[in-house]
């Protein structure tokens, strides 16, 4: 397959991104930098401030044909970087480590090929998707109305995965990042003076069994699946040795593979807090943050990558298990047919989010060439 791009371009686009990351919804200059690279290769549109930061750039075909959408995501994450190399990033306590420098490029890879072989029939949407990191951004591109005249026919995206090998491609039908949400519960007593506890509502009985309750919940349901509840943080009154505590505070990350054992997962935890609530005479305010359906890749979508994959004589990993963290791009798994895929980004490399971590630009070429494979396949 003949893909055409400028290589020395790329990387050092590549390297001014990771030079100058912003975190999600803040993704300003990012956009423009993709936005001023990708304007020589003449896209016949670009949509700009989609969903708030975000970038659609567009290419039409000749004849009419499906709308293939690739996704990428503009945001860093509020971690200092630990690496010394020259183009290290220049925004103290902003840094990318988790490689979405390296999926803009591929995308600005992907951009410049078919600007050398646009689609003869259909058309082709690259969307810059802002604020990943937070869950917000899918969803706030999906509700800005400009999204509309996108409305894609297969929506694709990767993710680099630090332990696979090198530009390996990782592939699951089905469920391949797991469903979450984090949920706050307030609850709302009455304090009193330390030594009459009966003369107040103390809610600290009913956080110590909300919190016995939620870690064995996910074993209490008949879930398709892998569930998880994991409490993150609790707190209780203040430190006043007089005072009977008057509210406390639970949260906890509801995990599972399946969206409807979300579901189930989600009534549970409701009810189990109500219920205690109500026996210690509590009032309480649940709230729901950094909801992320699971990623469902169609089967259909995953057969083509496969296809792509072998094609280019690309590594090609199945994947057993699910992954248990999240993606935004569940958003639109759920709308639309396609998939999310891995991209091995080398077995010995740091994880993901850690203060070390830097996108392997040996492994741009093969994002490109999965990417630009799944294009040809539909538009050519
Ligand atoms: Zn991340
Ligand atoms: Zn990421």
């Amino acid at each position: 397959m003949d893909i055409h791009y400028n290589k020395g371009k790329l990387l050092e686009l590549r390297r001014t991104l990771h030079q100058y990351p912003e975190l999600s919804g803040k993704e300003y200059n990012t956009a423009k930098l993709i936005r001023d690279y990708l304007t020589p290769h003449q896209p016949d549109q670009m949509i700009d401030q989609l969903g708030g930061t975000g970038l659609a750039v567009i290419y039409e075909g000749e004849e009419a044909g499906p709308t293939v959408l690739f996704r990428c995501d503009l945001d860093a994450l509020p971690i200092q970087e630990t690496n010394t190399f020259p183009y290290r990033s220049k925004n103290d306590g902003v840094a990318h480590k988790c490689g979405h420098d390296g999926h803009m490029s591929i995308m600005a890879g992907l951009s410049e090929a078919i600007s050398f072989h646009r689609p003869r029939r259909g058309r082709v949407v690259l969307l810059y998707q802002p604020s990943e990191e937070n869950g917000q951004g899918a969803l706030q591109v999906l509700e800005d109305e400009r999204f509309r005249q996108i409305s894609p026919d297969y929506v694709f995206a990767l993710h680099n995965l630090p332990g696979y090998p090198a530009g390996s491609v990782v592939l699951k039908k089905g469920t391949f990042a797991a469903a979450s949400k984090g949920m706050i519960n307030k609850l709302y007593g009455m304090t009193s003076h330390a030594g009459e506890p009966e003369n107040g509502r103390s809610p600290a009985l009913a956080m110590s069994r909300i919190i016995d309750a939620f870690t064995h919940l996910p074993r209490q349901l008949a879930l398709e699946d892998f569930a998880l509840v994991t409490v993150i943080h609790a707190r209780l009154g203040e430190i006043a040795f007089g005072t009977t505590p008057g509210y406390a505070e639970v949260m906890a990350t509801l995990r599972s593979y399946s969206n409807s054992d979300m579901e189930q997962l989600t009534s549970r935890a409701v009810a189990t807090v109500g219920g205690h609530c109500e026996k210690y005479g509590l009032d309480r305010e649940i709230s729901w943050v950094e909801v992320f359906p699971a990623t469902v890749n169609d089967g259909d979508a995953v057969d083509l990558l496969r296809r792509v994959a072998t094609t280019n004589k690309q590594h090609v990993i199945d994947m057993e298990e699910s992954f248990r963290w999240s993606e935004d791009f569940s958003n639109f798994t759920e709308r639309y047919p396609g998939a999310l895929f891995g991209l091995g980004s080398g077995e010995h490399t740091p994880q993901l989010h850690n203060p070390d971590y830097d996108f392997p630009e040996e492994i741009l070429d093969h994002g490109i060439k999965m990417f630009y494979g799944v294009y040809r396949h539909y538009l050519k």
